[in-house]
């Protein structure tokens, strides 16, 4: 699917409002608060500026965000958990402007880290932005995941098959989709007006993945710790534009 200007237009302000959710959960993630206060600031984000959230909701999704602490993937739900110094937090936000979406997700570090944790986070947000930096028109979608996957294999962990970035635009998940990795058959060949959510899930050890039986939580099927950074992108003639940046 390729949007035209107007559209695009309405996606770049979609991704700005994700971008001040980043800032003020951000903020507020410290050692001692829940993640459901997190969800809370959040909410307060989308209500002032007018946006809906397209995870409220979502096949039941009770929350505006998503938060996994640690060994938890995505898809962490809210709640009473509190977080505590030497956590890293993986949140997920998303946002609707005039029907077009918004999505993305970072991994921080709560109060002071180990280093390997600092280094499983910086890793995955390298690979997503050399990730980005394939979204180019001509090019094909596959070299995203290659990409994606040569940084973070590079650096000694795996990549997540079970869960993987995806187009986005009236909806939040639309086809098709962007593995974090070769798929073993050549992407479709970008054009300006695609946009996309780039989105690697980076496990310090195994890929395999397990699910909660909250039905939504995923953590690494190992207990290894796991990172996740996501933009929502447009091929433009310029190349890439990450709209979920400040
Ligand atoms: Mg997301
Ligand atoms: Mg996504």
């Amino acid at each position: 699917m390729r949007r035209n200007a107007a559209e695009l237009a309405k996606m770049r302000r979609a991704g700005q409002v994700v971008a001040e959710m980043h800032e003020k959960t951000r903020e507020a993630a410290r050692p001692g608060v829940t993640t459901a206060r997190v969800d809370a600031v959040a909410r307060e984000v989308l209500e002032r500026r007018g946006a809906a959230s397209n995870f409220l909701g979502y096949h039941g999704f009770p929350a505006v965000i998503c938060t996994s602490p640690n060994e938890m993937i995505v898809h962490g739900i809210p709640g009473s958990y509190q977080l505590e110094e030497g956590d890293i937090l993986s949140i997920d936000c998303g946002a609707i402007v005039d029907g077009y979406h918004g999505d993305a997700a970072f991994t921080m570090a709560i109060g002071e880290v180990s280093a390997q944790a600092l280094r499983l986070i910086e890793v995955t947000e390298r690979s997503l932005w050399a990730g980005i930096d394939e979204l180019v028109k001509g090019h094909r979608l596959h070299e995203v995941g290659r990409a994606v996957q040569a940084v973070a294999e590079g650096a000694g962990y795996s990549v997540v098959r079970e869960y993987v970035g995806h187009a986005i635009g009236t909806a939040m998940h639309e086809q098709p989709q962007v593995p974090n990795y070769w798929p073993g058959t050549p992407g479709p060949t970008l054009k300006t007006g695609m946009v996309f959510a780039v989105e690697p899930m980076v496990n310090a050890g195994g890929a395999g993945t397990r699910l909660l039986d909250d039905g939504w939580s995923v953590v690494t099927a190992d207990g290894s710790l796991s990172a996740h950074f996501e933009h929502t992108i447009a091929v433009t003639e310029d190349g890439p534009e990450v709209f979920t940046v400040p």
